[in-house]
């Protein structure tokens, strides 16, 4: 089984709140390592092609607004089934309608200002990751210290 890579990214909102920490904590607790991580105020150019897929829905340009509207901590997630895992780590799009034990249904309840982006395919993983990081920007790790994470008694990363 090779292990994914996903892009998330705390939004503004995250940070202004301070929540930076305690999102992070839980991904590093859930077993998966941050392989590229950097603080930016995403550019206009960026969040308009980031959120093309929404550009003709009304809220398109508030989340523009807001996803400019100050830094947010771009990173790359590692780890086995990380797309699906960190998408059900987020809980819904609305903070109020995702439930308690995930980020957004612990810490949002707004519809827009939802603390966090997680890559929604294993495709858009890809060339979220490649419009945020340059190849020379992702680490490496020694993958032996994966082992109690993971069962790797076999040959495979169960
Ligand atoms: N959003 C919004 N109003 C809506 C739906 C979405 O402001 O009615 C914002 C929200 O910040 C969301 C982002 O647009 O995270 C992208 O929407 P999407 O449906 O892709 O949600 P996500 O994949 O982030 O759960
Ligand atoms: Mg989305």
């Amino acid at each position: 089984m090779p292990l994914e890579r996903t892009l998330v990214f705390l939004k503004p909102d995250a940070l202004v709140r301070r929540l930076a920490g305690e999102i992070i904590s839980r991904f590093e607790k859930r077993g998966f390592v941050i392989v590229g991580m950097k603080l930016t105020c995403i550019t206009e150019d960026f969040a308009r092609s980031h959120y093309a897929a929404h550009e003709d829905k009304d809220f398109f340009e508030p989340l523009v607004r807001y996803t400019t509207s100050g830094p947010s901590l771009v990173m790359v997630l590692e780890g086995k089934d990380a797309v699906r895992v960190v998408r059900d780590m987020l809980g819904r799009t609305f903070g109020g309608d995702s439930p308690p034990g995930s980020i957004r249904g612990d810490y949002a309840l707004s519809n827009r200002y939802n603390l966090i982006h997680g890559s929604d395919s294993l495709e858009a993983a890809v060339v979220e990751i490649n419009r945020f990081f340059n190849p020379e920007e992702l680490v490496a790790h020694n993958r032996e210290n994966i082992k109690w994470i993971y069962d790797m008694t076999g040959t495979e990363i169960v």
